[in-house]
């Protein structure tokens, strides 16, 4: 009798308790990409920070966002030289990823230990990521927190090189002490996207230096504040092109180069991972006939992937009025207009239109050329 009293008088907290959570369901919003054969696409944030540095949220905040967010993979990275939550929180660089291990564990996210080295520049901030103790990196000279990342084999990339916090104009500069850092392989990646920026010097230095192109968000807020996802906007994100999953696939991929940047509508990232994807997005009807002059033919073009494609004309084809620029809004089909100006010739006749990929870039600020391919029957 007084175990059934003391049942009743708790059943109303826990129903309050269960209303409460039940309120919002928790929803993801990957980005959906198409299959780049032999490989699988993680989408990872290998850059933000927690109440353990200068963060606002707590770490297990994190795992969800990124979950909401369609991400596989978070690198916890908080500074190890800037503390202001000292006094409130413990000065310990393994805490924040020891408890997003745990919440990421519930909903399948991998996470990453890491740490930021910030130091003024040069050399500037670093991250080194899969470290095994993030504490040893808080050292009095910055080559010491490099070489004990190198001992813990890390992976190490220059963060946000054109900060205005360092680089008041925004451009990102090279210094010796960058090449005495890569000289002795300490480290392998530069952000060229970081939160709302992009560096094309650093995007430029990532080809001639063989070296993997990240984009992060550098999160300190909490995401919502940051990105609008309702309005359409994301994080940036760095999809890792891994042969297998687990934290070893995406070591190897990183250190192999293997990224490709998604950032505001674009695209960013070498051509032989841009043009698979590319080619798995976006499918077109390849014949058409009966064409007299003065006549369009309309060609549907369908854009399978989550990101919008933009085209640009780059060449011409005489005899035939073709688009200056189509937009292939993702998951939507376009019609693509070929006008006939010319009466001469009959049969099917091969068209090979150029065009670019405005928004995926192979290069600073450079869209990725194509070729469309059509057969039209001309009366
Ligand atoms: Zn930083
Ligand atoms: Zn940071």
């Amino acid at each position: 009798m007084k175990s059934f009293l003391r049942t009743v008088r708790i059943l109303p907290i826990f129903l309050l308790f269960f209303q409460s959570v039940s309120g919002k369901d928790r929803t993801r919003d990957p980005v959906r990409l198409p299959e780049i054969p032999g490989y699988t696409l993680l989408a990872c944030d290998l850059h933000l920070h927690t109440v353990f540095s200068d963060g606002a949220v707590w770490p297990s905040v994190r795992v969800d966002e990124a979950w909401r967010n369609g991400l596989d993979v978070i690198a916890v990275t908080d500074h190890l030289e800037y503390n202001p939550h000292q006094k409130d929180v413990v000065l310990d660089n393994n805490r924040p990823y020891d408890i997003a291990l745990e919440s990421a564990a519930m909903v399948g996210l991998t996470v990453i230990r890491g740490a930021e080295i910030t130091r003024k520049m040069p050399p500037g901030h670093f991250n080194a990521i899969f470290l095994s103790d993030a504490n040893l990196l808080r050292t009095e000279d910055w080559r010491d927190a490099f070489r004990e990342a190198e001992k813990q084999k890390a992976f190490i990339f220059w963060n946000h090189p054109g900060w205005k916090g360092q680089q008041p104009d925004g451009k990102a500069r090279w210094y010796p002490e960058h090449t005495e850092l890569l000289e002795k392989g300490l480290f392998q990646g530069i952000e060229i996207v970081n939160e709302y920026d992009y560096y094309p010097e650093a995007h430029a230095w990532c080809l001639e230096k063989n070296l993997a192109m990240l984009g992060n968000s550098d999160i300190h807020d909490p995401v919502d504040v940051m990105f609008d996802y309702p309005a359409g906007e994301h994080r940036p994100m760095t999809f890792v092109l891994v042969r297998q999953t687990g934290l070893e696939g995406i070591r190897e991929a990183l250190n192999s180069c293997r990224t490709v940047v998604y950032w505001k509508d674009k695209i960013i990232g070498r051509e032989e991972f841009l043009k698979p994807l590319f080619e798995g997005s976006i499918r077109w009807e390849r014949r058409k006939s009966a064409l007299k002059k003065w006549e369009s033919v309309h060609i549907p073009i369908t854009n399978d992937s989550d990101i919008d494609v933009f085209l640009s004309l780059a060449g011409r084809e005489e005899g035939f009025f073709l688009p200056g620029f189509i937009k292939v809004p993702a998951n939507r089909t376009v019609l693509f207009e070929i006008k006939r100006t010319s009466g001469e010739g009959t049969g099917m006749r091969k068209i090979r239109i150029p065009y670019k990929v405005a928004n995926y870039w192979i290069a600073p600020e450079q869209g990725m050329p194509v070729t469309f391919e059509f057969e039209v029957g001309l009366e």
